[in-house]
């Protein structure tokens, strides 16, 4: 039924990320599938791919159709309307969210711009690599924000070892460079997952290579040290893993340029590399900046209260890394992390049918799990918090590992539920005794 003729309360929710796909499933769950408000997601993709899982695509170690999930059918399944599109602007007055038109890849128009009315919108778009004004990033650097993006790193980083096998090894050291830059949580998982991915892809063949001599791994962070947001000692333990991975740490070393063969520092050093990856900090995306007179911060962040209500109007919310939320208790706002955007729609799928009806909102409050840093398959380090652990308890090894690959199925059973939850990883793990470990293409 069309929501514009009946009467019922129209939810739309714009981006299905790790907030807007949970929350658009389960509000569908809720309200949408008893008839009681019409759930629309409009999102620009049009599968969906958990982003944290990113550079695990980048090198190789999953592939992105084992994981992606169809917007269209899920859907279908779970009681919300699902528009193809980008939000590009916002009518506050007459409640109506503005989407460009889609075009094909041959660029033939497949729908016209539109706008979509709501009662209660919901933002919940993420962000972007911030590249802080860096010449040549945006040509010549990799940025791992689309499944795409990882996917095209992936299939260079392979014809790069390819092109090294062949010519042989005896061109001297490091045939091929990987220069990554930032060395927070993306950047250091990116590059021990590259250093295992990479060991296991000469395995299959490229035996003209020796991953350790030929492979350089670069990782390039201008703080004084990487992790910069982690305590120190997941930072210590992770550049004592990093050591012995042999990626090469430079601290204090601003990227002043990006250039088709490397990285040029500030100082005048030059780091030659054949890929770079920019991995240095998020900004939300510049079109939220001036969004229909919304409260933005330096970051383009939407400002939102206790209640992820925007500061200047009721009836837009906004979740996830495009929001600026406080961090109750404490000083500044919520990190950009999936664990917040997973808590923010858990917490707003309960909130919105009382916004409906128009009863007070309950305050979200940030529930800071701890960080794990994932540095390869057997080894994850990181903390834990909160009253379950009683305090901030050091986890490293399989239990940290476990607690680390939970952040997913917390996410899946969010999207899926328990039966297709199970189903999905038992048919992945079959999967993985039938196909190469590292992906070759
Ligand atoms: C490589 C990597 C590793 C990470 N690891 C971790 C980790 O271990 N732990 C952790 O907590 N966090 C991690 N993060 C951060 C985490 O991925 C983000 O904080 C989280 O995905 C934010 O969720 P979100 O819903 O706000 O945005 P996203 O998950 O980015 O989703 C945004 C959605 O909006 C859509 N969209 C964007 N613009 C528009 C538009 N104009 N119109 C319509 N749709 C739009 C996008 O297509 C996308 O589907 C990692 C991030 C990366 C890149």
């Amino acid at each position: 039924m069309n929501p514009e003729h009946n009467n019922l309360h129209r939810i739309v929710v714009v981006g299905g990320g790790a907030g807007g796909l949970e929350l658009v499933t389960q509000l569908g769950h809720r309200l949408g599938k008893r008839g009681r408000a019409h759930i629309t997601l409009i999102e620009k993709a049009r599968t969906h791919f958990w982003k944290p899982h990113l550079h695990e695509i980048a090198a190789g170690s999953i592939d992105i159709n084992n994981h992606a999930i169809d917007y269209l059918a899920q859907s279908h399944w779970h009681g919300f309307r699902y528009r193809l599109g980008a939000m590009v602007g916002l009518d506050r007055e007459r409640r109506e969210v503005q989407v460009a038109p889609v075009l094909d890849d041959e660029g033939n128009p497949i729908t016209p711009p539109y706008t979509r009315a709501y009662d209660t919108l919901v933002i919940a778009t993420g962000s972007h690599t911030n590249d802080y004004g860096t010449p040549g990033v945006h040509e010549h650097a990799i940025a791992l924000e689309t499944p795409q993006e990882a996917d095209r790193f992936h299939r260079r980083m392979v014809n790069a070892c390819i092109r090294a096998h062949v010519q042989g090894a005896a061109q001297g050291a490091h045939q091929v460079t990987v220069a990554i830059v930032g060395a927070g949580a993306t950047g250091v998982e990116l590059a021990a997952e590259l250093r295992k991915a990479l060991r296991l892809l000469v395995t299959y063949g490229l035996d003209q290579i020796d991953p350790e001599r030929d492979i350089g791994i670069h990782l390039i962070e201008a703080g004084p040290r990487i992790l910069a947001a982690l305590p120190q000692r997941i930072a210590d333990a992770a550049g004592e893993l990093l050591k012995g991975l042999g990626v090469q740490v430079h601290c204090g070393a601003p990227v002043s340029a990006v250039r088709a063969d490397g990285v040029e520092l500030r100082g005048g050093t030059f780091l030659p590399a054949q890929l770079v990856v920019w991995a240095a900090g998020v900004k939300a995306p510049a079109w939220m900046k001036d969004l229909a007179g919304l409260e933005t911060n330096g970051l383009n962040q939407l400002v939102v209260r206790p209640t992820l209500q925007t500061t200047r109007d009721d009836a837009v919310f906004a979740i996830g890394d495009c929001a600026a939320a406080p961090w109750l208790g404490q000083k500044g706002t919520v990190p950009p992390r999936a664990q917040a955007a997973h808590q923010q729609a858990s917490h707003l799928a309960k909130q919105l049918p009382r916004h409906m009806r128009g009863l007070p909102l309950k305050p979200w409050r940030y529930r800071d799990f701890g960080s794990l840093v994932s540095l390869g398959e057997h080894t994850t380090v990181g903390n834990l918090m909160g009253s379950l652990v009683g305090g901030n308890l050091w986890v490293e090894g399989l239990f940290a590992r476990l607690m680390y690959l939970s952040l997913y199925k917390m996410h899946e059973l969010a999207v899926h539920g328990w039966w297709r939850t199970a189903m999905g990883t038992a048919s992945r793990l079959l999967q993985r005794r039938s196909e190469p470990r590292v992906k070759l293409h």
